[in-house]
């Protein structure tokens, strides 16, 4: 009987926390109630009010002794609306090395591509009007004039990103028939995509020619029939094949599909417009030297080497651009405002010779080992004063993001040594702004050489805190 009293006691004191609880309209009309109603809206404010309560309920049945009020509901609330609605694609510090870090958002913008999004999207614009005619313009016009000047091409096209221009190429071009590529270059390009699959989506028929380490003129040569449509090169942008290889030139196939009245198709990828040894890097084949070399198509992502918003860029014979722009799936692929008005400022910054200087890519590119080198000392000076073991090391940094395999940059490198490293990553990454270094045995690094101007300080501040 004793036992059985106890626990009818349990029960109205249950019974009694339950009713003792806030009613949801007593919770609204609060000071801090209608305070978030302001923030959030009523609607969405009832129903994490609703939520709070239940888990309220929820606690007090599994007989805890408290029974929350007002301000710890609402502050409930509060916590759940601001889970809602925190972006999920959020700014953060790289600190990695790797400057063009596909999971990190690849190519951070320059500031004149930033005010042209700003000065075109927050109104309406020239997007698709003539203002001299007064009638329907074309959004094509927007970068193409550029494009021209810089790559010395007859005409070109701005789509959603590099994989729908290697799609709408195919597309348009191979539709049905037969496009031959080297067996070396039937690649993965990241994120799962396979140049085959892309190619397959366009209706073209794929031929294989060569091996995977070597394919010869000769081997293209013996493989042109009368339903090929075109010859196509995939550049190596992430991986590298060394040793016992070989490959003919972008010239020599150049000559070799024109000689049988094809087109040469080239996805080049990486968008260098600079030359790549200029700066300590291995050599990257330029776009402008695709076309002298005879390329009659050559796509490329923005948001690589070219330093813009994500985007992919043909360029080549004016025959074969307006085929590309006139077929239907050109719509289905077709680039933005904000991302043509971003590119326009990025290819501007290259024509007028200022990108190192202005486009973060190229900035950070272009550091030189002496700048950087009194960054890294400046922080492992800072760092321990701040009682954490850092040390200054030589290191290297990556150009990254499928842009040239295995080119690398001189670097120094702050190495944070502690107890768990591997924690301090994953607070690092945990806090805000999240950031996002790399970890060797039992330090942390960081490359100075990413972060951007202005992320220095909350850099610091952000591994003070965690360590
Ligand atoms: C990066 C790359 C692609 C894919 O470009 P996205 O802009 O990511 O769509 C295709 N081909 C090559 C050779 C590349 O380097």
């Amino acid at each position: 009987m004793k036992s059985n009293s106890s626990k009818l006691d349990g029960n109205s004191d249950t019974t009694d926390r339950l009713r003792m609880l806030p009613s949801v309209d007593s919770i609204l009309n609060s000071e801090e109630g209608t305070a978030l109603i302001e923030s959030y809206g009523r609607d969405l404010v009832l129903e994490a009010v609703r939520g709070a309560l239940d888990n309220a309920r929820r606690e007090i049945a599994t007989g805890t002794n408290r029974t929350p009020e007002i301000f710890d509901l609402l502050a409930d609330a509060d916590r759940c609306l601001k889970d809602l609605l925190v972006p999920t694609l959020r700014p953060v510090i790289n600190a990695s090395g790797v400057i063009v870090h596909t999971n990190l958002g690849r190519a951070p913008i320059s500031s004149a591509a930033i005010a042209a999004i700003r000065a075109t999207a927050a109104t309406y614009s020239t997007l698709e009007y003539n203002l001299a005619a007064g009638e329907r313009g074309s959004r094509a016009v927007h970068a193409e004039k550029l494009l021209t000047r810089l790559t010395g091409a007859e005409a070109a096209l701005v789509v959603n990103n590099n994989a729908a221009a290697l799609l709408l190429m195919l597309t348009a071009i191979c539709q049905g028939k037969e496009v031959i590529i080297s067996r070396g270059q039937l690649v993965e390009i990241g994120g799962g995509f396979r140049v085959p699959d892309v190619m397959a989506q366009s209706g073209a028929i794929l031929v294989e020619v060569g091996t995977t380490n070597r394919t010869h003129l000769k081997d293209y040569e013996q493989a042109i029939s009368d339903n090929t449509a075109a010859l196509l090169i995939a550049h190596h942008s992430n991986y590298k094949i060394i040793g016992f290889t070989s490959e003919p030139n972008v010239r020599e196939l150049a000559t070799l599909a024109h000689n049988h009245q094809l087109p040469l198709l080239y996805d080049q990828g990486s968008g260098a417009l600079l030359d790549t040894e200029k700066f300590g890097m291995e050599h990257e084949p330029t776009i402008q030297d695709g076309l002298l070399n005879g390329a009659d198509v050559i796509g490329f992502s923005g948001d690589k080497l070219v330093g813009g918003p994500q985007a992919g860029i043909l360029c080549g014979r004016a025959g074969l651009i307006k085929k590309m722009k006139r077929h239907p799936l050109a719509r289905a692929v077709r680039a933005d405002k904000m991302c043509l008005a971003a590119l326009s400022a990025t290819l501007s910054r290259f024509l007028i010779g200022r990108a190192v200087e202005e486009v973060p890519v190229w900035r950070m590119i272009s550091r030189t080992i002496d700048e950087i080198e009194l960054v890294a000392h400046d922080w492992a000076e800072f760092l321990s004063i701040k009682g954490l073991s850092a040390e200054v090391f030589a290191g290297n940094s990556t150009v990254g993001g499928g842009s040239i395999p295995g080119s690398t940059l001189p670097t120094r490198l702050v190495a944070i040594t502690h107890m768990n490293v591997t924690k301090l990553a994953s607070d690092l990454r945990n806090h805000e702004p999240p950031v996002i270094a790399r970890i060797m045995e039992d330090r942390l690094l960081l490359d100075p050489r990413t972060v951007l101007p202005g992320q220095e300080q909350q850099l610091l501040g952000a591994i003070v805190a965690c360590s």
